[in-house]
């Protein structure tokens, strides 16, 4: 039977069983389309990471002997909307029966959907075989618990993967977590060897984008693009962490710095997130180079990577699918402002905020600490729409897909999903920031003020936050502490806290 395969820009995986071999009357279908480049502004590497990828992933199918169409972008034949490109294929080369691979978002795979519901011919759907769980463990995992604390689900998975397990029960160095020893300021007292090896030109790709008039956002350097495009790319960028960065992952992992923009993270969201690299495979890397190197490498680095993988990143896959999706319109906390400007320019004299925004314009990166207690935390502490977060999430960084981006920002720093994902909202006045970074050190404002002129930004903005929404938490145990010493503050020092909040979220854009 006549088949069409489609590969979505996110399904580049090279392990999956229908590319055990080739056949016969399988085609495979790929394209950059307009409906993809257009629902969100993308930063520009993300763009061009994904096209260049994807021309990778179809020359090497090419050389596997599969039959690939593939449209590039400026392609006469190119309709820029999968239904239409589909239908078109269809018929031109009378296929009998269309296969997909189950899409990660909620938006395509209701256009899927839709779209085989309409079709005459036959039509089945895969699994994408990246993943550690369905679609629905989750789910079934929490039925009948009250709270879906990420904690138990991520134990729950190392017993079933037996990773880093001495029994069947009991965890490799008698602890689940080892984050007490975990998350230091780094003081430039140990190297950071940054060179990621490969620098690419991509300069094709990038004139293709540009001529076709996409709308994105941020910076490249079209000689020296150096984000994993490729199979050998993304292992080069593992076995790179293991050898130089897993030693202190954990030790650093939520530290920031003014001339660091990747500290000890892997910077591998991307090569998962596209499939090139599959999580088991990154899991089973990491452990095999500790266990190679015990005498160098602490557990606490090791565990402390593994759960992000393992625990987070599945968990929250399943918080996707299990709220979808009513999920991408929750505003539990009723916030209703617009994300201030300079999150598009970083032109602000807050230096936390300019530089964790320069760099994901510059790199479309930031570090996991840098997204939540310093963007994400400036928007929620000036009660943004979580759409208008969402937006500048979705589009910024290297990685991000719905499925991962979405319940993030909405859930894990935003407090959207009212507590779904996160048991307090991630809010803080400047010390935190201070404690974690060196960026109040040359910051216009003085972290330790409160309510001067020079005072830092976010420490009347917190306890605003606190103030409004005092009612929202009043029954969340977790807020106890934080809301006792709310009520400690005299009304005038309540009061002029909260006149300075209201300017500052009256006119971001001046501070
Ligand atoms: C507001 C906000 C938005 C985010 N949006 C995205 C997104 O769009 N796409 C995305 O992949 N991650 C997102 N994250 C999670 C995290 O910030 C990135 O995965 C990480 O910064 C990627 O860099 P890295 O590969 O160097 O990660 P490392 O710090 O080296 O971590 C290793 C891997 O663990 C996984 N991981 C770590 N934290 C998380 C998490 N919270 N959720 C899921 N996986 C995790 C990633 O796959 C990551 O590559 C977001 C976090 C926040 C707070
Ligand atoms: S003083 Fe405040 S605004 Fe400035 S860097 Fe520190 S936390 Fe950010």
């Amino acid at each position: 039977m006549k088949t069409l395969r489609l590969i979505l820009g996110d399904q580049l995986n090279h392990k999956h069983s229908w590319y055990n071999d080739p056949e016969e009357d399988i085609i495979y279908f790929m394209a950059e389309m307009r409906q993809e480049t257009d629902y969100v502004a993308h930063h520009i590497q993300k763009v061009v990471a994904f096209f260049e990828s994807m021309q990778n992933f179809s020359d090497w199918l090419k050389q596997r002997d599969h039959e690939v169409i593939y449209y590039r972008l400026d392609n006469k034949k190119n309709r820029q909307t999968l239904p239409e490109n589909l239908i078109s294929l269809i018929e031109e080369q009378n296929i009998e029966k269309f296969e997909y691979q189950l899409p990660d978002e909620f938006r395509l795979d209701r256009q899927l959907k839709e779209f085989c519901e309409r079709l005459d011919i036959a039509f089945e759907a895969y699994d994408t075989e990246h993943f550690l769980t369905t679609r629905e463990d989750l789910t079934h995992f929490y039925k009948g618990k009250k709270e879906m604390t990420m904690e138990y689900f991520y134990r729950d998975m190392r017993k079933k993967y037996g990773i880093m397990m001495t029994t069947k029960k009991d965890p490799e160095g008698g602890n689940w977590n080892f984050d007490k020893t975990n998350r230091k300021k780094w003081k430039e007292e140990t190297e950071i060897p940054h060179d990621r090896g490969f620098r690419k030109e991509v300069s094709t790709t990038l004139e293709r984008i540009e001529k076709a008039g996409i709308k994105t956002i941020g910076t490249i350097d079209k000689n020296k693009f150096n984000w994993p495009t490729s199979r050998e790319d993304c292992l080069s960028v593992l076995n790179y962490f293991c050898k130089n960065l897993l030693v202190h992952f954990g030790d650093y992992q939520d530290a920031m710095h003014t001339d660091q923009i990747y500290l000890y993270h892997s910077r591998l969201s991307f090569a998962m997130n596209s499939k090139m690299l599959d999580p088991m495979e990154v899991i089973e890397s990491v452990i095999g180079y500790w266990r190679a190197h015990k005498d160098e490498i602490h557990i606490s680095q090791v565990e402390g990577f593994v759960r992000q993988i393992l625990g987070w990143r599945e968990y929250m896959r399943g918080i996707y699918w299990k709220e979808m999706p009513a999920y991408s319109h929750s505003n539990k906390l009723d916030n209703q402002n617009n994300l201030p400007g300079f999150y598009w320019t970083a032109d602000t004299k807050m230096n936390c905020l300019h530089h964790a925004i320069k760099q994901s314009l510059d790199h479309a990166y930031a570090h996991h600490i840098q997204r939540l207690m310093i963007t994400g935390n400036f928007a929620l502490l000036t009660q943004c729409h979580p759409n208008e977060v969402d937006a500048w999430y979705l589009g910024i960084y290297i990685d991000a897909i719905e499925w991962v981006e979405i319940t993030n920002t909405r859930g894990m720093s935003q407090f959207a999903d009212g507590g779904l994902v996160a048991t307090k909202p991630y809010v803080s006045s400047g010390n935190y920031i201070n404690k974690m970074s060196n960026y109040c050190k040359d910051c216009h404002y003085k972290v330790s003020n409160k309510t001067e002129d020079d005072a830092c930004p976010f420490n009347s903005l917190y306890w605003n936050f606190l103030d409004d929404k005092k009612e929202f938490f009043k029954d969340n145990h977790r807020m106890n502490m934080m809301l006792s010493l709310l009520e400690k503050k005299t009304p005038d020092e309540l009061s002029a806290l909260k006149e300075r909040a209201a300017k500052i979220i009256d006119n971001p854009s001046n501070y």
